[in-house]
């Protein structure tokens, strides 16, 4: 247990996210920590919409967190779609219990309605600029008596809600940081509602962790700066504080704070999902920004993670997004997996790239997340229209299996199977050869494959019938070469014997006929 846990106290954690947006890989490292930490300590997960900007949430974002979280396999406990005690989990209905606790803060004194324009505001806030003071807001409206406040109302004035700021120094005591000591004579007065059922992110985010009795804020450094706010807050309600744990900035790979519109990494979980990589692969490696096991280990599974996972080894320092690291992980699951399972994860990208559809009908649309039940029945080469089966495919991945860092790349790599190859004739010669000693290898491999029967037509026996040649020639390169981009048409691919066994006797002697034309 954390040390400031309260004994007998179920822990529960939170994430929160604002539906403005598609879901984050920065949410996804956050929602990752909370569901590992509640798993820890036997909790509760759950997942909040903070949706009190009305005009930029939108439904269809907050299918995407469901949908990130479904395919990272986080299952959560209360929120969202699954509901729970302390529902409704979405802000946007919960303006009732946010009116009982404003009404509470303006009764109490501790807020009140304020009137200055954005004009006002604006002109106080460069009056202090100009003499090199910090802009904080003057408390002009905190003289305001309840009758003449209820006037300017009445007359139908605008105005926000303010909480009265006492000069002091609030102390966080956050689980990974430590003391923070913050002095808050430098936010003035803070705006915490627009109305008194109309709470902004801080007030709204201090009732509900109250109300939904969360034990443990577990969030992105950048909130850093609203947890005094929100310390205020539930201090002029009277509310008790969760323990703060806020974890280490993501950092882009120069060490900058990684933004959502960094090019460098991509930002939304789908575009992870679109470019193959593994919810295991993102899973491990989001664990380790901000984390590790103190050790060399690097392959852990969700099973594993919860076991190892502790606060004591999280990290304070920055965490940097290493997309090559990233890579290698997926990698890494790509060669653990059956080849079954890899062949079905890679037909929805093989229909993407054009190459094959499948047999039931060309509209149907395959969803690029893994779904267990999905059966494939049998495709069709869109450009030859010959059948193309299951173990077809998977003897064509398999080659690739090795080597495959996403999935999406699988389509480029496989093409030369279910296309014509084009390539220009100089490809076609080793480097330590002439372009005029071609013709005679390229007849040599014709009338040598011609031989071989269609039954033997395997690697092992292409390379005994072709080896001892290359052998001969006293660079292996100048007879293997040329078959390579024959069969291929390109220059880096799997194993030439490999290739032709895949395609077969016919296609690999069109191929090799086809160099000879292209020669
Ligand atoms: N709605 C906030 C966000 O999406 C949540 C912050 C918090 O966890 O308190 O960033």
């Amino acid at each position: 247990m954390p040390k400031e846990q309260k004994l007998n106290q179920e822990v529960r954690v939170r994430m929160a996210p604002s539906p403005t947006g598609p879901f984050h890989i920065g949410s996804a490292r956050t929602a990752l920590f909370n569901y590992l930490f509640a798993k820890k300590f036997q909790g509760k997960f759950i997942i909040r919409i903070e949706d009190t900007d009305r005009t930029r949430s939108k439904v269809e974002w907050e299918e995407s967190i469901q949908e990130a979280l479904n395919w990272l396999r986080l299952d959560y406990d209360e929120g969202l779609e699954k509901g729970g005690h302390f529902g409704s989990y979405r802000q946007s209905e919960r303006s009732e219990i946010y009116q009982k606790y404003t009404e509470k803060l303006l009764f109490s004194r501790e807020a009140y309605y304020c009137f200055c324009t954005p004009a006002e505001l604006e002109e106080h806030r460069n009056s202090q600029l100009a003499q090199g003071l910090a802009p904080i807001y003057s408390g002009k409206c905190r003289k305001l008596t309840k009758e003449q406040s209820a006037q300017k109302k009445e007359a139908g004035d605008q105005c926000v809600i303010r909480l009265k700021v006492t000069p002091q120094t609030v102390v966080v005591n956050d689980l990974l940081k430590g003391q923070i000591e913050y002095d808050v004579a430098l936010f003035g007065d803070i705006v915490i509602a627009k109305s008194v059922d109309e709470p902004l992110y801080n007030l709204a985010c201090v009732i509900d962790d109250f109300e939904m009795k969360i034990t443990h804020v577990i969030r992105g450094e950048e909130h850093l700066t609203n947890t005094p706010k929100q310390f205020l807050i539930a201090k002029a309600l009277g509310l008790d504080i969760p323990q703060y744990l806020h974890l280490p900035l993501i950092l882009n790979q120069q060490r900058a704070k990684l933004s959502k519109r960094d090019p460098s990494v991509a930002a939304k979980v789908s575009d992870y999902i679109e470019q193959g990589y593994l919810p295991e692969a993102v899973v491990n490696f989001i664990a380790f920004l901000g984390w590790n096991p103190g050790d060399t280990r690097e392959i852990f599974s969700l099973e594993e993670l919860i076991q190892d996972f502790s606060v004591e080894k999280l990290q304070k320092s920055g965490a940097i997004f290493n997309v090559p690291k990233l890579d290698w992980f997926n990698g890494y699951y790509i060669r653990q997996m059956s080849l079954d399972k890899l062949t079905n994860l890679c037909v929805p990208y093989l229909v993407k790239a054009g190459l094959i559809s499948p047999l039931w009908g060309k509209s149907e649309v395959i969803p690029l997340v893994y779904d267990s039940n999905f059966t494939v029945l049998g495709f069709e080469n869109n450009k030859t229209k010959e059948k193309v089966s299951f173990n077809q495919l998977a003897k064509i991945i398999s080659l690739y299996q090795e080597r495959l860092k996403k999935l999406a790349e699988i389509g480029e790599l496989v093409e030369l199977f279910f296309e014509e190859v084009e390539y220009p004739k100089e490809i076609l010669k080793w480097k330590k050869m002439e372009m005029a000693e071609l013709p005679a290898v390229l007849d040599f491999l014709l009338k040598t494959l011609q031989e071989v029967n269609e039954k033997d037509w395997n690697k092992e026996k292409l390379e005994s019938v072709l080896m001892p040649e290359a052998e001969r020639l006293g660079d292996r390169g100048k007879l293997l070469w040329p078959l390579r981009v024959a069969v291929s048409g390109k220059m880096a691919s799997a194993g030439p014997f490999e290739i032709a066994e895949v395609l077969g006797k016919e296609k690999t002697l069109q191929r090799i006929k086809k160099a000879q034309e292209v020669l």
